[in-house]
């Protein structure tokens, strides 16, 4: 590893105005597991680690019916939190269901948003409950990003270099309605998703959906909405046949890239497959 600066600023002002000083000279670390396999495989070779660990205005899982996640909870904490469970047991689920114990209590909510890897868990299930990402610099304070704009590419996102992300907030769910994720994993428990799935949906006394939400990880650049095959839902009786449409849609939205996980055209037929499965469950009872 090559050798570098370790520093521990001590307040969010100070970290904010380090991240502007220092741009592409400093990596802004949280629970480091990410960050730690960048600078031992030598991909990358910062002057500075900014270590963000102090820094108890990044923490706090609180909820007054929207849920607001600092940015350095662990998976572990939040897979743990009532505050999350009582939110949306799905989104307690989708922490829980990430790598091992040692990285869950390691890795942080920030980080994994931050680092945009489309096969990571939090993701989806966030943008499937519409989350918004609060995101902060010394240049211009604080801003909104709708998670859906957060991720441009592959391990891009929209943030500016000299923005740290603060917490994460996750609206209430419309009246009624269940969310689930679904993790495909065919190789190990602790792995990556070969595809996964998160679906929120909410019906009037009719029947007929009012609110659909599909999100997949896995199967592309970026995780991301199935928005035809949400649309396909809405307004209409969620039964066999549109459940079946909807997994064929969400399929061909998906851009999934060739891995060890699986082929493209293998992922996107899991696609479908997972994304009918998260669909019948919450259109159960
Ligand atoms: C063995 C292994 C297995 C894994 N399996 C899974 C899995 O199954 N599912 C899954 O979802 N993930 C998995 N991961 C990924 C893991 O979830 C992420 O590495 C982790 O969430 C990153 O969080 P961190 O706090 O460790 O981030 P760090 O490593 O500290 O940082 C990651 C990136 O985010 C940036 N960053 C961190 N915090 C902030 C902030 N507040 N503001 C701005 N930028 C920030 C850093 O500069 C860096 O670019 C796995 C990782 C490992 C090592």
């Amino acid at each position: 590893m090559n050798g570098f600066d370790y520093v521990e600023p001590a307040s969010l002002g100070e970290a904010l105005e380090a991240v502007a000083r220092d741009g592409d000279d400093a990596i802004v670390m949280a629970g480091g597991t990410a960050v730690v396999l960048l600078l031992k495989q030598d991909l990358i070779r910062p002057a500075r680690v900014l270590a963000l660990r102090r820094l108890d205005a990044l923490r706090g899982i609180a909820s007054d019916g929207t849920l607001r996640i600092g940015a350095l909870e662990t998976h572990a904490a939040l897979a743990r939190s009532r505050a999350v469970h009582e939110h949306a047991p799905a989104l307690a689920a989708t922490f829980a269901s990430v790598a091992t114990v040692r990285i869950r209590e390691q890795a942080t909510v920030g980080g994994n948003l931050a680092h945009a890897d489309p096969a990571q868990d939090p993701p989806v299930t966030l943008l499937a409950l519409d989350a918004v990402i609060v995101v902060a610099s010394s240049a211009r304070g604080e801003r909104r990003i709708p998670i859906a704009e957060l991720f441009v590419d592959l391990f891009e996102t929209s943030l500016e270099p000299d923005e740290l992300v603060l917490r994460v907030e996750i609206p209430p769910l419309p009246d009624g309605a269940r969310a689930t994720y679904k993790k495909f994993l065919p190789r190990s428990a602790d792995d990556y998703a070969t595809v996964s799935v998160a679906a929120v949906l909410a019906r009037d006394a009719s029947g007929r959906c009012t609110h659909a939400r599909i999100a997949l990880g896995a199967a592309g650049p970026v995780p991301l909405r199935a928005r035809d095959a949400e649309r396909s839902l809405e307004g209409h009786v969620v039964d066999d046949s549109a459940i079946h449409q909807a997994g064929a849609l969400a399929a061909a939205e998906t851009d999934p890239i060739e891995d060890l996980r699986g082929g493209a055209d293998y992922k996107r037929a899991m696609a479908a497959v997972w994304t009918e499965r998260a669909l019948r469950e919450v259109a159960q009872g």
